[in-house]
C-alpha cells in the first residue's frame, strides 16, 4: 500500500499538504507530522492550512512550510489528511485538487476515497495513527517534532483516550512517542489548560441556551455570530462545547449549532451509545463518525433546531 506513496515522494520534489476548515488536533498534528516527514526527505514541502493555527494547538512544533494561502503551481502529490470529504479543504478546494494526484489520508466512516491513492481506515483512532503507519512503511525515522504532533492528534481525537476509537495502537504508538519526547502532562495542559477568559464569557451564554428533547436524552445548544462579538470570541473559543454538553448524564446525543451565515447554521453532534450521528449527518449532506459528526443546515436557528431535533427521532 505504501510502495505507490513511496514512489511519488521518491520521483518528486514539490509537495502539498492540506487538511479541513476548522482544523481540530488530528488535523493539525498530522498535517504537521507529515510535513517535518518530507521536510526530512529534503523535497519541497508546504502544509496550507486556511486559517492560522487555533490557539489551542499554537505550542506545536510548526514545519517551515506553513502557509494560509493557497500557493502557485502544481505539485507532485497534493496530501488530503483527516478530510471526510475534499470540499472540507474549504474555499478553493477545486483549485487544489488540480494541483496534483490526490493522496487521502483519513479515518471517516464517510470518506469516499476521493484521492488517487487512497489511506483510509475508519478503525483507525485518528488521522494521525495513520500517518504513523506511513511513516513507519516509508522507513521515516520519527523525530521529536514529529513524535508530539502524531500524540497530539490521537490524544485530541480520542477525546483524551475517552471515546469508543481509543483502540489499543493508540496506546502503543503513544508510548513510543513518549520515548522520542512527548511529556502526556504538557500536550494535556496546552490543550486543555491554556483557554483565555473569552472562552468561558461565550460558554456563559452558549449554556443558557441549552433545550432538553426527546425524554431528555437530546441536548441542544447554539451560538450565534453576535454571541461570539458580545464575548470578543471566535470559533475556535467554542471547541469542545459540545463535548462539554455531552457530559450530561444519560444523554445520547448533543448538538451545537453555530451561525456561519444569516441564516446557516453548522452543526456539531456527538452522541454516547449506539445513536449514528454520521448517518443524521448525512441526511442533510454532511458525514463524520457514528459519534462525532456534523454538517450545514440552512434556515433560523429556530427552524434548524427544528428539523434537526426531528432528524434524531429516538
Ligand atoms: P465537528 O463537529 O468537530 O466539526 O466535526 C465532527 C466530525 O464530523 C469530524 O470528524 C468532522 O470531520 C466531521 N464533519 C463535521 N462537519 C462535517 C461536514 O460538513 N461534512 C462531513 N463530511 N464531515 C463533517
Ligand atoms: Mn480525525
Amino acid at each position: 500500500m505504501f510502495q505507490k506513496i513511496k514512489e511519488i515522494l521518491n520521483n518528486g520534489k514539490k509537495f502539498l499538504i492540506v487538511t479541513h476548515i476548522d482544523p481540530d488536533g488530528d488535523a493539525v498534528g498530522s498535517a504537521f507530522a507529515l510535513g517535518f516527514a518530507i521536510e526530512k526527505l529534503s523535497k519541497d514541502v508546504f502544509v496550507y492550512l486556511k486559517d492560522r493555527v487555533p490557539y489551542r494547538y499554537g505550542f506545536l512544533p510548526q514545519p517551515k512550510g506553513l502557509i494560509h494561502e493557497i500557493p502557485e503551481g502544481n505539485f507532485d502529490a497534493v496530501f488530503a489528511v483527516d478530510c471526510g470529504d475534499f470540499f472540507r479543504v474549504g474555499n478553493g478546494h477545486e483549485k487544489l485538487k488540480e494541483k496534483g494526484p490526490i493522496v487521502n489520508i483519513d479515518h471517516h466512516d464517510t470518506n469516499d476515497a476521493f484521492g488517487y491513492i487512497n489511506i483510509v481506515d475508519e478503525r483507525a483512532s485518528s488521522t494521525a495513527e495513520l500517518i504513523y503507519l506511513v511513516l513507519k512503511g516509508l522507513d521515516i525515522p520519527i523525530d521529536a517534532d514529529m513524535a508530539i504532533n502524531i500524540y497530539t492528534g490521537i490524544f485530541t481525537d480520542t477525546g483524551s483516550f475517552r471515546y469508543g476509537n481509543t483502540n489499543g495502537k493508540a496506546f502503543i504508538i503513544c508510548e513510543e512517542m513518549m520515548h522520542k519526547g512527548v511529556v502526556p502532562s504538557y500536550v494535556a495542559s496546552k490543550v486543555h489548560e491554556s483557554h483565555p477568559r473569552e472562552r468561558f464569557t461565550l460558554l456563559c451564554s452558549v449554556l443558557s441556551t441549552l433545550q432538553m428533547y426527546h425524554n431528555d436524552r437530546v441536548a441542544v445548544v447554539h451560538v450565534t455570530t453576535d454571541m461570539f462579538q458580545e464575548a470578543n470570541a471566535s470559533r475556535e473559543h467554542s471547541e469542545g462545547f459540545v463535548e462539554f454538553i455531552k457530559e450530561m448524564k444519560d444523554l445520547e446525543v448533543a448538538a451545537l449549532l453555530r451561525q456561519i451565515g444569516k441564516d446557516r447554521y453548522k452543526i456539531s453532534m456527538r452522541s454516547k451509545g449506539t445513536v449514528d450521528v454520521a448517518a443524521i449527518a448525512a441526511r442533510f449532506g454532511g458525514g463524520g463518525h457514528k459519534n462525532a459528526a456534523g454538517c450545514v443546515m440552512e434556515g433560523t436557528q429556530e427552524e434548524v433546531r427544528r428539523r434537526l431535533v426531528e432528524a434524531i427521532a429516538l
